[in-house]
């Protein structure tokens, strides 16, 4: 047995990880589309970011394209939970698509707050990752320069508005809590007027998902997080380990383990982004147990029960 040479390995696995309750919704909604209207139903931008989501729902006849452009007259279209500029249903409407929104009610409800600043003649700042999705939808939802995308405490700094210049700010739903909080502290303090939400506008599972690390890193040796280069939610993740002091990897699946990393490793840390599928993590568990002998703690730091709705379209 190879084990048997090697130390026992504690694994100590976050919770909560992986999907969120704007994940299920979203995947549910494109899952119900296809019993209603039959297959393909077209899918604008990855419904979320995690290519084995977005594999077993193309393998049940979803076909996933970047614009509306690629989805021909008829058919039913889903956009993604990510959010979409409003031009999308816009256009979607002029064309007579039957579409339905998964974007994420968190995601709408920051939407419906920009449309409410700008109707009191604010400019909006807004804390966020130039080029995700969820950025260009909300920006998308105001007339073209009525929002300015800050990243970093240094963009802040850059801002030349007027002291007095009437302001709101929001955020983007999966940053990091903490960066956030330094940035919104010096967007208060650079213009004392500006008007922004009680907390920020950072969600429920991406905030439970970086507490839950917080609680795994500092007994790690190494931090794995299942999840996609392009969910912002886990590339969060790696980044709240590290701040913890505990080296982090962003993995897809177990197949991109290197059993190397575990060399020396006598605690491993696992959790998941909020697109990640339970699945992978049960992969990762089995693939490290033929490995080293295994043994399995799940640290609960809070438990989710966030469900959402479904869009009317499917429910009547
Ligand atoms: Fe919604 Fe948050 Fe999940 Fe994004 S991460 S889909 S905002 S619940």
């Amino acid at each position: 047995d190879p084990k048997s040479n090697k130390p026992a390995l504690t694994l100590l696995i976050a919770a909560p990880r992986g999907f969120c309750a704007g994940v299920d919704r979203a995947i549910e909604i494109v899952e119900r589309a296809l019993d209603r209207y039959g297959a393909p139903v077209y899918v604008r931008h990855e419904i979320v970011h995690n290519k084995f989501v977005v594999d077993s729902l193309r393998d049940k006849g979803a076909i996933f394209v970047e614009e509306l452009d690629e989805v021909p007259d008829g058919a039913p279209v889903v956009f993604s939970a990510h959010g979409v500029p409003k031009a999308v249903p816009a256009e979607a409407d002029r064309r007579g698509l039957d579409y339905l929104d998964a974007t994420c009610p968190l995601v709408s409800k920051v939407h419906r707050q920009a449309e409410r600043q700008i109707a009191a003649d604010r400019h909006i700042v807004f804390v966020g990752h130039k080029g995700h999705p969820e950025v260009i939808g909300t920006m998308g939802q105001v007339p073209e320069g009525a929002m300015t995308l800050v990243e970093t405490i240094a963009d802040v700094e850059a801002l030349d508005f007027a002291p007095d210049a009437p302001l709101a700010f929001l955020t983007q739903t999966t940053l990091s809590v903490d960066d956030t909080a330094g940035i919104v502290m010096a967007l208060r303090s650079k213009f004392p007027q500006i008007i922004g939400p009680k907390a920020e506008d950072i969600c429920y599972a991406t905030s439970n998902r970086q507490a839950a690390v917080k609680q795994i890193a500092p007994g790690s040796d190494l931090v794995l997080v299942i999840g996609a280069g392009n969910s912002s939610n886990s590339l969060r993740l790696v980044e709240v380990s590290k701040k913890c002091g505990t080296d982090a990897k962003l993995i897809r699946r177990a197949t991109d383990i290197d059993p190397a990393w575990l060399d020396g490793v006598g605690t491993l840390g696992l959790t998941a982004g909020a697109s990640a599928p339970e699945q992978l993590v049960r992969e990762v568990v089995d693939l490290i147990s033929q490995w080293r002998e295994v043994e399995e703690h799940t640290l609960v730091s809070t438990v989710e029960k966030m469900v959402f709705k479904l869009p009317r379209q499917l429910t009547e």
